[in-house]
């Protein structure tokens, strides 16, 4: 596929036309040298593989025990919306909506979205309402806060680990790794690509 497509430089706004580059190559503005456009190997094969491991990881960071402290023999055990309730209980029904919203709501939207898109178009379909699924899904992606919620979680059980002990759980282990995939996942998805496979979808 060579097609053309005329695009302005986002740097400095020079209009030209864009050759499609081979898979692993970039396009390069011929004035200014910004990458107009990377060709990312085999995107949606890739980025549809991480978003299905991203599924499985979700469901089971969600499904299964989190956190689990020992304390004189007593024994609590958390999940991940263990958190979430407890400071709804609490009263602080902000900062339970901003948890769930940041660590539970936008994952699993931002994982649907990846799929809606991706599976049509792996078997030759256009997704409906293309334009506007993935811009939901560009202004999601600063609302995934995972990373912060897990430098929370580590920076508590280094504290507690002196009057507790910690016992990590599954889940905690297939949230760490969630990060890594969606990361993958976002990192994967090319656009460009997208749209050219929409234009010879039926
Ligand atoms: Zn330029």
């Amino acid at each position: 596929m060579t097609e053309q497509t005329f695009i302005a430089c986002h740097e400095c706004d020079l209009l030209q036309h864009l050759k499609s580059p081979p898979p692993g190559g970039s396009a390069r503005c011929p004035r200014c040298g910004a990458v107009l456009h990377r060709s990312k190997r085999d995107s949606l094969n890739r980025t549809l593989a991480l978003s299905l491991a991203g599924l499985i990881l979700f469901a089971v960071a969600n499904a299964f025990p989190f956190l689990a402290f020992e304390m004189q023999g007593q024994v609590t055990q958390t999940r991940l919306f263990t958190g979430v309730s407890d400071l709804y209980q609490q009263g602080m029904w902000g900062l339970a909506a901003l948890v769930l919203l940041t660590t539970i709501i936008v994952p699993a939207v931002q994982l649907t979205l990846m799929l809606y898109i991706l599976v049509p178009l792996k078997f030759g379909r256009a997704p409906q309402h293309l334009a506007g699924v993935l811009r939901l899904l560009h202004n999601l992606t600063p609302w995934g806060m995972m990373e912060v919620f897990m430098l929370g979680i580590l920076v508590s059980v280094v504290k507690l680990a002196g009057m507790a002990t910690i016992v990590p759980g599954l889940a905690l282990w297939a949230f760490g790794l969630l990060i890594f995939v969606l990361a993958a996942a976002a990192a994967a998805l090319d656009p460009h690509l997208i749209w050219e496979k929409v234009r010879y979808a039926s």
